[in-house]
């Protein structure tokens, strides 16, 4: 068997995988036309007459990409979701049910706010919140459920409607990793009442940071962008401020950048699904490695991430921590991902700071899971050419098989 690279074997891999973000002249010229204008915030005019708000343009493109009615621009995922929530009516010590498996910002975009998140563990062959657990987590204070897209895989938006709805509760989609996802044909985000984007450094579309919240309901769309605008009405006078509200609008530069992005982003959504098919069909059979459930009601998956996780018992006498460094040493970028929510003393911490009381949650599947069988792919290496997939297959197996000792 080859030697590993980690022991002083040839890497699989020497060549790159492409570097993100990927920019072209187009950003820079929209950028330019940006600075001429004069018009570089999310209020104000321009010097120069009929000149064209980039913001506006950005905003119903996105939106439109998704399938959304509205979209409303802020400057970034997290605060999105606070918004989101607090459009959506939710308010201090209302509980929020989401799943652990995600970044931190899902559970602290309401505890910003004195917003309880309640977490429910996920589908073990998914890593989305599973809709069987939630209805026994719903309680009187119970006012919203967040479904989180995680890697850009979609969670099940049928039964977390029906659920939301029978209890009259809001359902928002955290799709900060879902850009260009779709579930049955149609683009996540605005399935459930409300949902939410970002554009931070690392995500599919993006402009260093930035988010966008997507509704088809023009009175939450409304709430949103008040509460992005200090409080003010879109058709009311400038000085007149309705609700209290913060300043969370992005920069002309910002949607100068995303819409220049947005040119290739069809085209590398489309790259990184080939590429994902192409992986899946490589590693099918391996041996330690286990592919995530494909639901064939995710039409398309905007793939943040290709994720994939270690079976349980090779788990055990091969940590993933060790998996990771002997794949990234053969030339694979690779993470150890998220641990689940429910370990982080800060989240406690503050629900106790909150609430008063000790809430000790636990997710079994979501904290195995996160701690020892789940690894990802970084979304470059779905950007790269099929022969960066090949690479990809070739380490990976390399790396699983070097488990036996060698003969
Ligand atoms: C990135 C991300 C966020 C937060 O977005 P920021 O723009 O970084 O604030 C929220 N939720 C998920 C799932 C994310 O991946």
């Amino acid at each position: 068997m080859d030697k590993l690279a980690i022991h002083g074997g040839v890497p699989v891999r020497n060549k790159p995988y492409p570097n993100w973000p990927i920019s072209e002249e187009e950003e820079k010229r929209l950028l330019s036309e940006v600075i001429d204008s004069g018009k570089w915030g999310g209020s104000g005019g321009s010097n120069l007459a009929g000149y064209e708000a980039k913001l506006p343009v950005f905003e119903n493109k996105f939106a439109s990409f998704q399938d959304a009615g509205y979209g409303v621009s802020v400057v970034n995922g997290t605060v999105a979701i606070t918004v989101a929530l607090q459009a959506a009516g939710v308010k201090p010590f209302d509980e929020v049910i989401m799943p652990p498996y995600t970044f931190i910002a899902t559970a602290t975009a309401p505890l910003m706010f004195g917003a309880i998140p309640v977490f429910v563990d996920i589908e073990e062959d998914t890593m989305l919140l599973d809709p069987e657990k939630v209805e026994g987590a719903i309680t009187p204070r119970t006012k919203a459920i967040i479904a989180v897209h995680i890697g850009g895989t979609v969670a099940d938006l049928d039964r977390l409607s029906a659920i939301a709805r029978k209890h009259g509760i809001a359902l928002i989609e955290d799709a900060a990793q879902a850009v260009g996802s779709q579930w049955k044909g149609k683009g996540v985000g605005a399935i459930g009442d409300i949902g939410t984007f970002s554009f931070q450094s690392s995500k599919n579309l993006t402009a260093g940071e930035g988010g966008m919240i997507v509704t088809n309901d023009r009175t939450l769309a409304d709430k949103a962008w008040s509460l992005c605008n200090v409080g003010r009405s879109r058709d009311g006078a400038w000085y007149q401020h309705d609700t209290i509200g913060w300043n969370l609008r992005l920069t002309e530069f910002q949607a100068a950048v995303l819409l220049g992005q947005m040119e290739r982003l069809e085209e590398q959504v489309e790259r990184r699904n080939r590429n994902a098919v192409l992986l899946d069909q490589l590693l099918k059979d391996m041996e330690g490695v286990r592919l995530f459930k494909n639901d064939n009601r995710v039409t398309r998956n905007g793939f943040h991430l290709y994720m994939f996780y270690l079976e349980e018992e090779f788990a055990r006498s091969f940590p993933k921590s060790e998996f990771m460094k002997r794949l990234s040493a053969e030339g694979i970028p690779c993470a150890s991902g998220y641990s689940s929510l429910t370990n982080y003393d800060a989240i406690q911490k503050s629900i106790e700071e909150w609430t008063g009381e000790k809430r000790i949650q636990t997710c079994p599947v979501a904290e195995r899971m996160g701690d020892q069988q789940v690894l990802w792919i970084t979304q470059t290496v779905l950007l790269g050419d099929e022969e960066g997939i090949y690479d990809a297959a070739r380490a990976l197996k390399k790396v699983a098989q070097s488990h036996h000792p060698v003969m």
